[in-house]
């Protein structure tokens, strides 16, 4: 078994990382495969070592979009850290991997017995709470294709690869966008050599050109994560 390389956990101080994987199993999980449906509650939390898990909102009329997406540098179900917690959202996996899947109730306990946890875990919420607010003003003022190349470079730097396996379909659903929109969108981005898209597979060719079509909420979110109001 090969260390794990999830950021969180790896930004620990040893006793404390090992206080956590201590009761942590190693899972792996598969594209499409949901972790948690709206209402249920949060058992566990997953640090993952690899792969995306997105954070699904569904309308009524059947329509969804993302909120947030987890990879190695975050755990997902960070809500239910402090307090017992349902889902509000749907966890999917849009990338397959592996995770470190801990149970809540024994997060909080450790969270309450070592600074370092706890700390940890609040930088993580209120990066969160900061993409989400960040997100909220992209969705309602962003264009499609500005925030395709924003989103795709997000699941780039998650992926371990360059070609990521994603319909059309699938990239609305995350986007919150028409099929057509999104279409359009993707073969922008190819006209300008950032990516190449064919059967259900999206190449990125260029991240620069990815950066360049991207709006500004990609380096903002990036940007938010890292910042505390700390003395250095
Ligand atoms: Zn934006």
């Amino acid at each position: 078994m090969t260390e794990p390389a999830n950021l969180l956990l790896d930004s620990l101080p040893p006793p404390d990382r090992a206080a956590l994987l201590t009761s942590a199993t190693r899972i792996r999980f598969q594209l499409g495969e949901d972790l948690i449906t709206p209402g249920q509650m949060i058992e566990a939390v997953h640090f993952p070592l690899s792969g995306i898990i997105s954070t699904v909102n569904e309308m009524a009329d059947g329509r969804s979009v993302e909120a947030f997406m987890v990879g190695r540098e975050g755990v997902a179900g960070i809500e239910a850290t402090t307090i017992p917690m349902r889902s509000g959202s749907r966890q999917t996996i849009q990338l397959t991997g592996e995770a470190m899947r801990i149970d809540a109730g024994r997060v909080r306990a450790l969270a309450n017995e070592r600074p370092a946890i706890r700390r940890m875990l609040a930088l993580y919420h209120a990066g969160i709470q900061r993409e989400l607010e960040q997100t909220a003003a992209c969705h309602a003022l962003h264009q499609a294709e500005r925030r395709l190349a924003k989103w795709l470079l997000r699941c780039h730097d998650r992926a371990d690869s360059d070609t990521i396996q994603l319909t059309q379909e699938y990239m609305a659903a995350m986007l919150g966008s028409q099929r057509t929109t999104v279409n359009e969108a993707a073969q922008t981005l190819q006209a300008n050599g950032a990516v190449r898209y064919a059967r259900g597979k999206i190449q990125v060719l260029s991240r620069s050109a990815l950066e360049a079509s991207a709006c500004e909420c990609y380096r903002k979110i990036t940007v938010h994560h890292a910042e505390t109001g700390e003395a250095a």
